[in-house]
């Protein structure tokens, strides 16, 4: 069986970055995951002792805090700055873009619409910075909110959406407001790891798409192989794989979500090599 990896996957931009900052930034804590693997997670701690808090008030004092890769809301970055901790940004630039955004469109009177789950933390902190913000996933989520709307309207999307859904909220926004700002904050990393995977599932017999079970984005990857692929399998590591997924097979294709390291991504190609097809 012939193992193939697409021609893009794995850790974007802004995860390499963020690791980086961690492994410089040793002895100590991340508030709330830094990105969604937790493999590497253990992985920052064992080797630089990059520790974990998810409330304020587990922040010891004289501590260094590293933000996560997504972000957190204004109010909690607000709060660590004004202890006597060391903070230690770590968010992604692209992630920090869409706060900016929203909180200027806000300020200028806009009223800001967010495409994407507000339970996401990259979307709890964007909404942080925007006045009474709508956050839809659906046009027709959007139709409901459509009265709390003014005339004036701004809108951003999560960076891991599709752009084809963002489009019909853009659309539909165009078709009731009289004025609609567009920003475009969707993340070409996404779209690339997405392209590569759409078009190798297309011909693999069987994909093996590696990544965090609560990571969007390889949620996303995984669906996109699985219309190409019945036969696709998502796996956080190497001893998730089972055997008989690849009897018979002769095409095995490999990706991974936009925070899996290429650590885990070389376990798995060596965990399937050995298995006997
Ligand atoms: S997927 Fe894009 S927005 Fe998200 S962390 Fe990576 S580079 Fe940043």
């Amino acid at each position: 069986m012939e193992i193939r990896l697409a021609k893009s996957y794995g850790f974007c931009f802004g995860v390499k970055r963020a690791i980086k900052i961690a492994e410089e930034s040793p002895n100590s804590v991340t508030f709330g995951p830094l990105i969604h693997n937790k493999n590497e997670i253990n992985r920052l701690k064992e080797n630089f002792n990059v520790g974990l808090v998810e409330e304020i008030d587990e922040v010891a004092p004289k501590s260094r805090v590293i933000v996560r890769t997504h972000g957190i809301p204004k109010d909690k970055l607000k709060i660590l700055h004004e202890r006597d901790v060391e903070v230690v940004d770590a968010t992604c630039p692209f992630v920090t873009k869409p706060q900016q955004i929203v909180e200027q469109m806000s300020e200028e009177g806009y009223s800001v619409v967010i495409f994407g789950d507000k339970n996401h933390p990259e979307i709890k902190g964007v909404m942080s910075y925007a006045k009474d913000p709508v956050v839809v996933l659906s046009v027709e989520e959007l139709q409901k909110a459509l009265p709390k709307l003014k005339e004036r309207v701004a809108t951003v999307a999560q960076t891991t959406r599709k752009f084809s859904e963002y489009t019909k909220i853009v659309n539909f926004l165009m078709e009731h407001k009289k004025e609609v700002r567009v920003f475009n904050t969707i993340c070409n990393a996404t779209f690339e790891n997405q392209d590569a995977a759409r078009e190798l599932s297309r011909e693999a017999d069987v994909m093996i798409v590696i990544g965090g079970k609560n990571s969007s984005n390889t949620k996303q990857l995984f669906n996109i192989c699985k219309e190409n692929c019945p036969d696709s399998y998502l796996v956080e590591n190497e001893n998730e794989l089972q055997p008989e997924w690849f009897e018979g097979k002769k095409l095995c294709g490999i990706t991974a979500g936009a925070s899996t390291p290429d650590w885990i991504i070389e376990a798995v190609i060596e965990k399937i090599k050995k298995i006997k097809v």
